[in-house]
This record gives structure tokens, C-alpha cells and sequence, in this order.
């Protein structure tokens, strides 16, 4: 029997549907049957979720999450991912509020840039995760050392997050306006960059930009799935 799985999504619906998707379908195409892990999705409604990060209250975020993830747990989740890289900032707090297990984004994202043998790479996401060191702080514990882009890139790819791939607009001057962004860590001696928001990587994929990527949604949902099966 695999364990069921509790997703906390809705940070956005457009990447939350792409961990229930990447988790089914790989099942299926690894085992050829569809006898894929029982999956309890909870969708929070994500407006809180900006507005509460926006005015620093992320007492009021951890409060939230913690709440739903004890939901998922009494729904009968035998364990839970945070299908975002942001609201990792509050993991430590979220976790400590239910008895099941989580799965950290950070440690599979970490795991897999130790993987490939890179030291040096770079990050992309929302102002909140380029910006606290939540995420730089994870990855320095593994030897990895994070580079992020200058103030106007970061203002440029948070704005592409909240005012289009959230609401599921994909558009081509956004892809080229975020190679350029890559090219230049590239520049500065990244090996490889995380694309550290689970929306990006409906936007951009390695063939685009050139340079390994690290797809944040594919490697947590996988790492889900392994976990389930084990
Ligand atoms: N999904 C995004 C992330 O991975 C951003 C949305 C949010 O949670 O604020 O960070």
C-alpha cells in the first residue's frame, strides 16, 4: 500500500495541477498501470497568501497553512507537501503543527542540485524567496552557494509571477525578458538555475535558456511520489 499524499495547494491552482498531474501521469508511465498513491488536495484561497506575505505578517501565514494542514492530516494525508517555494519560509512552524511528516521543497531541490555535481547556482522566484534567506540559508547547509538576480531582475520576475503566471498567462516577451535574466547569473558563474517558483517552469524550460534548470514543481512532486511508494 503507498501512503496518501496531502497536497496544501492553491499557491497558485496553476501549479498545484501540476503536481497532481506529474505525480499521476509518472506513475503511470513508470509502472504502465494507474495504480498511482491516493492524493488529498487542499486548496487554500490564495489572496490571503499574497496579501499577508505583502505586509509582513507571516505569523498570519504560518497560522493559516497549519490550519490546513492539520485538515489534510484528519482527512487522512499520511503526509504533506507545500506545492510552493514561498511558503517554505514558514515549513519549520507548519510542520510542527500536525504529526504527520512533510516534505521539504528545499531538501529535494537541494538533493538534486547536489546530483549534477553543481556548487554555484542560481535562483528565481517570488521577492519574498529571492530576497529572505530562507532558501539561501537550506541550501548553504548542503555546501551550495546561491546567486540571485539584481534588484531590477528580482522586481521584474516577481512582477511576471504575480500579475501573469499565476493567472495562467504564459507570454513570449516574459519567456525572453527571463532568459536574459538567466544568461546574466550564467554570467556570474551559476552552473545551473533554480527555477525556484512552481509557475516558472510553465514559462521557461532548459531548451529556452541553455544552462540546466531546476524544475522546483517536477522534483518536489517526484520526490512526493518516491515517498509514497517507498
Ligand atoms: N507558487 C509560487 C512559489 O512557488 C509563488 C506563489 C506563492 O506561493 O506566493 O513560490
Amino acid at each position: 500500500m503507498s501512503k496518501r499524499i496531502g497536497i496544501l495547494g492553491g499557491m497558485s491552482p496553476e501549479s498545484t495541477t501540476e503536481y497532481y498531474e506529474y505525480i499521476t501521469r509518472t506513475y503511470t508511465e513508470r509502472f504502465g498501470d494507474y495504480g498511482y498513491p491516493e492524493i488529498i488536495i487542499y486548496s487554500v484561497s490564495f489572496q490571503p497568501y499574497v496579501d499577508w506575505p505583502e505586509q509582513d505578517r507571516w505569523d498570519l501565514v504560518a497560522q493559516g497553512l497549519s490550519e490546513a494542514a492539520q485538515r489534510l492530516e484528519t482527512a487522512g494525508a499520511d503526509f504533506i507537501v507545500i506545492a510552493t517555494n514561498t511558503m517554505h519560509l514558514v515549513f519549520d512552524q507548519v510542520q510542527a503543527s500536525v504529526n504527520v511528516p512533510m516534505l521539504s521543497l528545499l531538501d529535494a531541490v537541494g538533493e538534486a542540485i547536489l546530483a549534477r555535481g553543481m556548487k554555484t547556482v542560481g535562483l528565481l522566484g517570488t521577492k519574498f524567496t529571492m530576497e529572505k534567506t530562507f532558501y539561501q540559508d537550506a541550501l548553504a547547509r548542503k555546501g551550495i552557494t546561491v546567486l540571485v538576480p539584481d534588484e531590477e531582475g528580482r522586481e521584474y520576475v516577481n512582477s511576471v509571477i504575480y500579475d501573469e503566471l499565476v493567472a495562467g498567462q504564459i507570454r513570449d516577451e516574459s519567456r525572453a525578458g527571463f532568459v536574459a535574466i538567466i544568461e546574466k547569473l550564467a554570467e556570474r558563474g551559476a552552473e545551473g538555475v533554480i527555477l525556484g517558483c512552481t509557475e516558472i517552469p510553465l514559462l521557461v524550460n532548459e531548451a529556452d535558456a541553455g544552462i540546466p534548470l531546476f524544475d522546483t514543481t517536477a522534483i518536489h512532486a517526484e520526490a512526493a511520489l518516491n515517498y509514497a511508494l517507498a
